[in-house]
């Protein structure tokens, strides 16, 4: 239980779903955990919530620099937060692909921005990255989101190449379908009513949502010394969603 004794890590979005179970799970194995949410007021002891959205570059430096001041360093950043959309190119207009893009990606960009010159200091600093399996799958009725994933896909890789030899480490997760509040917004949101949560789970491999602790298990591990030779990857939490085929072909 000792894998984050004296390491200081913030999550962005972490008063909900993956980020919520990710900043509980590095508290509980030893981590002193500062979040950066929109809504912070749910964060309770011994995590510490700040207010930020990631959209805003100046509300990003200040609540980063608040955390880090409040730490005493940083080894670890959690870039969670994130927005979706629904839709074909069709469907969602330049401001709604403004508006997700500005979250999803330069939310990171700045989040990251704020956070490496403490993350090098630290001499073994992590960066994991949120991302989804819809950066890869060609998903239907997620153009928008798709390419946000993608592109912190991307972005993963580039950053791990950048900061390789300053000590500091980038990887992503691509979770599945996560039984977070999102997936219960995703199905409110549903035209065909009998497309409820059993439905959906049914039509996975395991033939059950992902739970926002097995990917807080997969976050940790990539932040964490276990890691220490990992960099530049994707690691799958998605209960076989893109790699296994049931079926025969
Ligand atoms: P969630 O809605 O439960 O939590 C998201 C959190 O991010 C919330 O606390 C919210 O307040 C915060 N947030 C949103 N916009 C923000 C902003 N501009 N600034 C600061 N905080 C902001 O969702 P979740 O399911 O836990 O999703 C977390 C991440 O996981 C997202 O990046 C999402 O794309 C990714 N993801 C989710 C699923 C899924 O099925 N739930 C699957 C793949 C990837």
């Amino acid at each position: 239980m000792t894998d984050f004794e004296g390491l200081k890590a913030l999550v962005t979005g972490g008063a909900s779903g993956i980020g919520r179970a990710t900043a509980e799970l590095l508290a509980a194995r030893g981590a002193q955990v500062a979040v950066l949410d929109l809504n912070p007021d749910s964060v309770e002891k011994p995590l510490t919530g700040y207010r930020a959205d990631v959209s805003d570059d100046a509300s990003v430096r200040e609540a980063v620099a608040a955390a880090v001041a409040g730490l005493g360093g940083l080894d670890v950043l959690i870039n969670n937060a994130g927005i979706g959309a629904q839709g074909t190119v069709e469907d969602n207009d330049d401001a709604q692909w403004h508006t997700v893009l500005d979250v999803n990606v330069l939310g990171i960009v700045r989040t990251t921005r704020a956070a490496l010159p403490h993350l090098r200091a630290s001499g073994h600093g992590a960066i994991v990255n949120t991302c989804s399996i819809a950066a890869t799958a060609g998903l239907p009725q997620r153009a928008l989101y798709s390419a946000s994933k993608g592109a912190v896909l991307s972005l993963t890789l580039a950053m791990a190449a950048d900061h390789v030899r300053e000590g500091v480490r980038v990887n992503c997760v691509n979770p599945g379908t996560v039984d977070t509040p999102w997936v219960g917004r995703l199905l409110d949101a549903a035209p065909d009513p009998a497309d409820d949560g059993a439905a959906l789970a049914a039509r996975r491999p395991t033939g059950r949502l992902v739970s926002a602790d097995e990917v807080a298990g997969a976050i940790a591990y990539l932040a964490s010394p276990l890691s220490g030779a990992t960099t530049g990857t994707a690691l799958a939490v998605d209960g076989g969603m893109q790699g296994l085929r049931l079926r025969p072909a």
